[in-house]
Protein backbone atom coordinates (compact mmCIF):
# COMPACT_ATOMS: atom_id res chain seq x y z
CA UNK A 1 0.00 0.00 0.00
CA UNK A 2 1.38 3.37 -0.67
CA UNK A 3 1.38 6.36 1.16
CA UNK A 4 -1.63 8.85 1.04
CA UNK A 5 -2.49 12.42 1.74
CA UNK A 6 -4.70 15.11 1.73
CA UNK A 7 -4.85 18.39 -0.12
CA UNK A 8 -4.18 20.20 3.04
CA UNK A 9 -0.74 17.65 3.30
CA UNK A 10 -2.05 15.67 5.86
CA UNK A 11 -1.50 12.26 6.37
CA UNK A 12 -4.65 9.84 5.50
CA UNK A 13 -4.87 6.41 5.27
CA UNK A 14 -6.75 3.94 2.39
CA UNK A 15 -9.99 3.72 4.37
CA UNK A 16 -10.62 6.92 5.41
CA UNK A 17 -13.49 9.23 4.63
CA UNK A 18 -12.90 12.12 5.98
CA UNK A 19 -8.89 14.19 7.04
CA UNK A 20 -8.86 14.57 10.81
CA UNK A 21 -6.48 17.57 9.75
CA UNK A 22 -8.59 19.91 8.02
CA UNK A 23 -12.03 17.86 7.50
CA UNK A 24 -12.39 17.43 4.04
CA UNK A 25 -14.41 14.91 2.83
CA UNK A 26 -12.21 11.61 1.19
CA UNK A 27 -12.68 9.07 -1.36
CA UNK A 28 -9.99 6.66 -3.17
CA UNK A 29 -9.95 7.15 -7.16
CA UNK A 30 -9.21 3.44 -8.33
CA UNK A 31 -8.10 4.93 -11.84
CA UNK A 32 -4.95 6.78 -10.49
CA UNK A 33 -4.79 4.81 -7.12
CA UNK A 34 -4.91 7.84 -5.08
CA UNK A 35 -6.96 9.63 -2.41
CA UNK A 36 -8.67 12.55 -3.74
CA UNK A 37 -10.47 15.57 -1.63
CA UNK A 38 -13.76 16.79 -1.80
CA UNK A 39 -14.23 19.77 -3.63
CA UNK A 40 -16.98 21.19 -1.31
CA UNK A 41 -19.33 21.73 -3.64
CA UNK A 42 -21.56 19.15 -2.79
CA UNK A 43 -21.05 16.08 -0.79
CA UNK A 44 -20.42 14.47 -3.78
CA UNK A 45 -18.11 16.15 -6.01
CA UNK A 46 -14.45 15.57 -5.77
CA UNK A 47 -11.45 17.16 -7.12
CA UNK A 48 -11.06 14.99 -9.93
CA UNK A 49 -13.93 14.94 -11.45
CA UNK A 50 -14.98 11.99 -9.59
CA UNK A 51 -18.37 10.96 -7.07
CA UNK A 52 -18.49 8.78 -4.43
CA UNK A 53 -20.49 5.54 -4.58
CA UNK A 54 -24.14 4.41 -3.99
CA UNK A 55 -23.07 2.13 -0.97
CA UNK A 56 -20.97 5.20 0.60
CA UNK A 57 -24.67 7.20 -0.05
CA UNK A 58 -26.84 4.38 1.57
CA UNK A 59 -25.05 2.17 4.22
CA UNK A 60 -21.38 4.80 4.15
CA UNK A 61 -19.71 1.31 3.21
CA UNK A 62 -17.52 2.52 0.83
CA UNK A 63 -14.99 4.96 0.30
CA UNK A 64 -14.06 4.52 -3.74
CA UNK A 65 -15.23 6.88 -6.13
CA UNK A 66 -16.52 6.86 -9.49
CA UNK A 67 -16.77 9.07 -12.74
CA UNK A 68 -19.42 11.31 -12.55
CA UNK A 69 -20.03 10.98 -15.74
CA UNK A 70 -20.55 7.35 -14.87
CA UNK A 71 -23.88 5.60 -16.22
CA UNK A 72 -23.06 3.37 -13.03
CA UNK A 73 -24.39 4.07 -9.32
CA UNK A 74 -21.27 1.86 -7.98
CA UNK A 75 -17.68 1.86 -7.94
CA UNK A 76 -15.10 -0.80 -9.27
CA UNK A 77 -15.43 -3.05 -6.61
CA UNK A 78 -18.79 -2.61 -5.44
CA UNK A 79 -19.63 -3.39 -9.19
CA UNK A 80 -18.91 -7.15 -8.49
CA UNK A 81 -21.09 -7.54 -5.79
CA UNK A 82 -23.96 -10.73 -6.49
CA UNK A 83 -25.12 -10.90 -3.27
CA UNK A 84 -25.06 -9.22 -0.12
CA UNK A 85 -26.44 -10.32 3.23
CA UNK A 86 -29.10 -9.36 4.50
CA UNK A 87 -28.52 -6.34 5.96
CA UNK A 88 -31.35 -6.43 8.86
CA UNK A 89 -30.36 -9.47 10.58
CA UNK A 90 -27.95 -9.60 13.35
CA UNK A 91 -24.69 -7.54 13.04
CA UNK A 92 -24.36 -7.91 9.37
CA UNK A 93 -24.05 -4.54 8.46
CA UNK A 94 -20.75 -4.81 10.29
CA UNK A 95 -19.78 -7.99 8.82
CA UNK A 96 -20.33 -6.75 5.17
CA UNK A 97 -18.41 -3.79 6.10
CA UNK A 98 -15.35 -5.90 7.36
CA UNK A 99 -16.19 -7.75 3.93
CA UNK A 100 -15.97 -4.71 1.37
CA UNK A 101 -13.22 -3.16 3.42
CA UNK A 102 -10.77 -6.54 2.39
CA UNK A 103 -12.35 -6.70 -0.89
CA UNK A 104 -10.51 -3.05 -1.46
CA UNK A 105 -7.75 -3.96 -0.08
CA UNK A 106 -7.82 -7.06 -2.65
CA UNK A 107 -8.48 -4.73 -5.48
CA UNK A 108 -5.81 -2.35 -4.57
CA UNK A 109 -3.00 -4.75 -5.19
CA UNK A 110 -4.75 -6.32 -8.44
CA UNK A 111 -5.17 -2.86 -9.68
CA UNK A 112 -2.00 -2.15 -8.07
CA UNK A 113 -0.02 -5.00 -9.89
CA UNK A 114 -1.50 -4.06 -13.45
CA UNK A 115 -4.09 -7.01 -13.56
CA UNK A 116 -7.37 -7.13 -15.34
CA UNK A 117 -10.42 -6.53 -13.02
CA UNK A 118 -13.60 -6.85 -14.53
CA UNK A 119 -17.28 -7.33 -13.41
CA UNK A 120 -19.47 -10.56 -14.08
CA UNK A 121 -22.55 -8.35 -13.57
CA UNK A 122 -21.80 -5.77 -15.91
CA UNK A 123 -21.61 -8.15 -18.66
CA UNK A 124 -17.99 -9.79 -18.40
CA UNK A 125 -18.65 -13.42 -19.30
CA UNK A 126 -14.98 -14.00 -17.89
CA UNK A 127 -15.19 -11.39 -15.15
CA UNK A 128 -15.27 -11.85 -10.85
CA UNK A 129 -18.19 -11.46 -8.82
CA UNK A 130 -18.61 -11.83 -5.20
CA UNK A 131 -21.39 -13.34 -3.07
CA UNK A 132 -21.30 -13.16 0.68
CA UNK A 133 -23.87 -15.89 1.85
CA UNK A 134 -24.96 -16.40 5.17
CA UNK A 135 -25.65 -20.09 6.43
CA UNK A 136 -27.38 -21.72 9.11
CA UNK A 137 -24.59 -22.09 11.32
CA UNK A 138 -24.29 -18.42 12.27
CA UNK A 139 -28.17 -17.58 11.47
CA UNK A 140 -30.85 -20.12 11.50
CA UNK A 141 -33.14 -18.13 9.87
CA UNK A 142 -31.71 -18.50 6.70
CA UNK A 143 -32.05 -21.25 3.72
CA UNK A 144 -28.49 -22.30 3.11
CA UNK A 145 -27.90 -24.74 6.15
CA UNK A 146 -23.75 -25.20 4.91
CA UNK A 147 -21.83 -22.29 2.68
CA UNK A 148 -18.44 -22.92 1.77
CA UNK A 149 -15.99 -20.05 0.83
CA UNK A 150 -14.55 -21.07 -2.63
CA UNK A 151 -14.30 -20.35 -6.41
CA UNK A 152 -16.52 -21.28 -9.28
CA UNK A 153 -16.85 -19.67 -12.65
CA UNK A 154 -15.39 -16.82 -11.63
CA UNK A 155 -18.16 -16.11 -9.02
CA UNK A 156 -16.07 -16.22 -5.65
CA UNK A 157 -18.15 -17.14 -2.33
CA UNK A 158 -17.64 -15.79 1.25
CA UNK A 159 -19.38 -17.21 4.17
CA UNK A 160 -20.06 -14.11 5.87
CA UNK A 161 -19.55 -15.67 9.20
CA UNK A 162 -15.61 -15.16 8.59
CA UNK A 163 -16.07 -11.42 8.76
CA UNK A 164 -16.51 -12.54 12.82
CA UNK A 165 -13.49 -12.76 14.60
CA UNK A 166 -14.28 -15.82 17.11
CA UNK A 167 -15.71 -17.51 14.23
CA UNK A 168 -12.40 -17.33 12.28
CA UNK A 169 -10.48 -17.98 15.07
CA UNK A 170 -12.42 -21.53 15.71
CA UNK A 171 -12.48 -22.15 12.91
CA UNK A 172 -8.70 -21.68 12.40
CA UNK A 173 -8.47 -24.09 15.40
CA UNK A 174 -10.31 -26.82 14.40
CA UNK A 175 -8.42 -26.55 10.87
CA UNK A 176 -5.06 -26.15 12.47
CA UNK A 177 -4.53 -23.49 10.78
CA UNK A 178 -1.66 -21.26 11.43
CA UNK A 179 -3.38 -18.11 9.49
CA UNK A 180 -6.76 -16.98 8.48
CA UNK A 181 -7.73 -13.81 7.52
CA UNK A 182 -10.57 -12.54 5.56
CA UNK A 183 -8.00 -10.91 3.48
CA UNK A 184 -6.36 -14.02 3.17
CA UNK A 185 -9.21 -15.63 2.00
CA UNK A 186 -10.01 -12.91 -0.71
CA UNK A 187 -6.71 -13.22 -1.90
CA UNK A 188 -6.62 -17.04 -2.07
CA UNK A 189 -9.80 -17.28 -3.84
CA UNK A 190 -9.01 -14.60 -6.85
CA UNK A 191 -6.14 -17.25 -6.86
CA UNK A 192 -8.64 -19.72 -8.89
CA UNK A 193 -10.10 -16.98 -10.56
CA UNK A 194 -6.96 -15.81 -12.14
CA UNK A 195 -5.96 -19.50 -13.24
CA UNK A 196 -8.41 -19.48 -15.84
CA UNK A 197 -7.02 -16.31 -17.11
CA UNK A 198 -3.06 -15.95 -16.45
CA UNK A 199 -2.32 -20.12 -16.49
CA UNK A 200 -5.73 -21.35 -18.79
CA UNK A 201 -4.23 -23.62 -21.55
CA UNK A 202 -1.25 -21.34 -22.60
CA UNK A 203 0.97 -22.15 -20.08
CA UNK A 204 -0.47 -25.42 -18.54
CA UNK A 205 2.34 -27.29 -19.33
CA UNK A 206 5.01 -25.09 -17.07
CA UNK A 207 1.91 -24.58 -14.47
CA UNK A 208 2.16 -28.77 -14.48
CA UNK A 209 6.04 -29.04 -14.29
CA UNK A 210 6.20 -26.77 -11.28
CA UNK A 211 2.49 -27.45 -8.96
CA UNK A 212 1.97 -30.72 -10.67
CA UNK A 213 -1.00 -32.09 -12.24
CA UNK A 214 -4.11 -30.40 -11.79
CA UNK A 215 -6.46 -32.93 -13.35
CA UNK A 216 -6.09 -35.60 -10.00
CA UNK A 217 -9.32 -35.93 -8.48
CA UNK A 218 -10.16 -32.66 -6.77
CA UNK A 219 -12.94 -33.77 -4.01
CA UNK A 220 -11.02 -37.13 -3.47
CA UNK A 221 -7.67 -34.86 -2.72
CA UNK A 222 -9.87 -32.80 -0.82
CA UNK A 223 -11.48 -35.44 1.28
CA UNK A 224 -8.02 -37.16 2.05
CA UNK A 225 -6.50 -33.72 3.15
CA UNK A 226 -9.69 -33.11 5.93
CA UNK A 227 -9.63 -36.92 6.76
CA UNK A 228 -5.76 -36.78 7.62
CA UNK A 229 -5.89 -33.58 10.19
CA UNK A 230 -2.57 -33.56 11.15
CA UNK A 231 -0.90 -33.41 8.12
CA UNK A 232 3.17 -33.28 8.25
CA UNK A 233 6.08 -33.60 6.16
CA UNK A 234 4.56 -30.77 3.55
CA UNK A 235 7.02 -28.26 4.52
CA UNK A 236 9.73 -28.93 2.45
CA UNK A 237 7.97 -28.02 -0.94
CA UNK A 238 4.61 -26.49 0.43
CA UNK A 239 3.77 -22.70 1.58
CA UNK A 240 1.20 -24.21 3.84
CA UNK A 241 -0.52 -27.61 4.98
CA UNK A 242 -2.90 -27.21 2.88
CA UNK A 243 -1.26 -26.23 -0.53
CA UNK A 244 0.13 -29.86 -0.27
CA UNK A 245 -3.92 -30.98 -0.65
CA UNK A 246 -3.93 -30.49 -4.39
CA UNK A 247 -2.21 -28.71 -7.27
CA UNK A 248 -4.84 -26.08 -7.22
CA UNK A 249 -5.03 -25.46 -3.74
CA UNK A 250 -0.97 -24.96 -3.64
CA UNK A 251 -1.29 -22.31 -6.85
CA UNK A 252 -4.15 -20.59 -4.44
CA UNK A 253 -1.78 -20.81 -1.41
CA UNK A 254 1.34 -20.02 -3.31
CA UNK A 255 -0.91 -16.89 -5.36
CA UNK A 256 -2.39 -15.47 -2.06
CA UNK A 257 1.27 -15.13 -0.94
CA UNK A 258 2.38 -13.47 -3.64
CA UNK A 259 0.26 -11.03 -3.01
CA UNK A 260 0.60 -10.65 0.17
CA UNK A 261 4.13 -9.85 -0.31
CA UNK A 262 3.21 -7.38 -2.73
CA UNK A 263 1.16 -5.47 -0.61
CA UNK A 264 3.10 -6.00 2.53
CA UNK A 265 6.47 -5.28 0.89
CA UNK A 266 5.05 -1.93 -0.99
CA UNK A 267 3.62 -0.74 2.45
CA UNK A 268 7.46 -1.50 4.50
CA UNK A 269 9.17 0.27 1.40
CA UNK A 270 6.77 3.18 1.33
CA UNK A 271 6.92 3.88 5.39
CA UNK A 272 10.79 4.03 4.98
CA UNK A 273 11.03 5.74 1.79
CA UNK A 274 12.65 3.23 -0.13
CA UNK A 275 12.22 2.30 -3.65
CA UNK A 276 10.31 -1.42 -3.55
CA UNK A 277 12.64 -4.22 -5.54
CA UNK A 278 11.34 -5.11 -8.93
CA UNK A 279 12.78 -8.65 -9.37
CA UNK A 280 10.89 -11.04 -8.23
CA UNK A 281 14.02 -12.99 -6.57
CA UNK A 282 15.08 -9.10 -4.97
CA UNK A 283 11.45 -9.02 -4.15
CA UNK A 284 11.45 -12.67 -1.95
CA UNK A 285 14.98 -11.65 -0.29
CA UNK A 286 13.76 -8.17 0.66
CA UNK A 287 10.29 -9.56 2.39
CA UNK A 288 11.70 -12.80 4.03
CA UNK A 289 14.03 -9.87 5.59
CA UNK A 290 10.66 -7.84 6.62
CA UNK A 291 9.29 -10.71 8.06
CA UNK A 292 11.92 -11.39 10.19
CA UNK A 293 11.21 -8.21 10.98
CA UNK A 294 7.52 -8.10 11.57
CA UNK A 295 7.91 -11.56 13.43
CA UNK A 296 10.27 -10.14 16.06
CA UNK A 297 8.56 -6.94 16.13
CA UNK A 298 5.33 -8.54 17.05
CA UNK A 299 6.96 -10.91 19.89
CA UNK A 300 8.25 -7.30 21.26
CA UNK A 301 4.77 -6.40 21.42
CA UNK A 302 3.43 -10.10 22.88
CA UNK A 303 1.90 -11.08 19.86
CA UNK A 304 1.84 -13.94 17.50
CA UNK A 305 3.82 -14.06 14.43
CA UNK A 306 2.09 -11.85 11.34
CA UNK A 307 4.37 -14.34 9.18
CA UNK A 308 4.46 -17.44 10.40
CA UNK A 309 5.64 -19.17 7.21
CA UNK A 310 8.79 -20.24 5.52
CA UNK A 311 9.72 -19.53 2.16
CA UNK A 312 12.41 -22.07 0.80
CA UNK A 313 13.39 -22.74 -2.68
CA UNK A 314 10.71 -25.31 -3.97
CA UNK A 315 8.23 -22.05 -2.76
CA UNK A 316 10.59 -19.18 -4.19
CA UNK A 317 10.45 -21.21 -7.59
CA UNK A 318 6.55 -21.50 -7.36
CA UNK A 319 6.45 -17.73 -6.71
CA UNK A 320 8.82 -17.00 -9.54
CA UNK A 321 6.50 -19.33 -11.67
CA UNK A 322 3.42 -16.72 -10.40
CA UNK A 323 5.31 -13.60 -11.30
CA UNK A 324 6.12 -15.07 -14.63
CA UNK A 325 2.64 -15.42 -15.76
CA UNK A 326 1.92 -12.22 -13.76
CA UNK A 327 4.11 -10.24 -15.85
CA UNK A 328 3.05 -11.72 -19.08
CA UNK A 329 -0.68 -10.55 -18.72
CA UNK A 330 0.61 -7.39 -17.82
CA UNK A 331 2.56 -7.14 -20.96
CA UNK A 332 -0.04 -8.48 -22.75
CA UNK A 333 -2.33 -5.66 -22.23
ZN1 LIG B 1 -6.94 17.57 4.85
ZN1 LIG C 1 -18.20 1.19 -3.82
ZN1 LIG D 1 -8.88 -22.93 -2.79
Amino acid sequence: MKRFECRCGGRVFFENTRCLSCEADLGFDPTTLRMATSTGADDSSFDNGYRVCRNKVDFDNCNWLLRSDSSDQYCVSCQLNRTIPHLNSGNNLVRWATLEREKRRLLYSLLDIGLPVKSKARGWPDGLAFDFIEDQRSNPAVLEPFITTGHLDGVITINVAEADQLYRLQMRLKLGEVYRTVLGHFRHESGHYYFNLLVGDHNIDAFRHVFGNETTDYTRALDVYYGMRSTTGWESNFISAYASSHPLEDWAETWAHYLLIWDSLETACTEQNLEAPRHVDDIIDQWIDTAIHFNQTARSLGLDDPYPFVINEAIRNKLRFVDGVVREERTRT
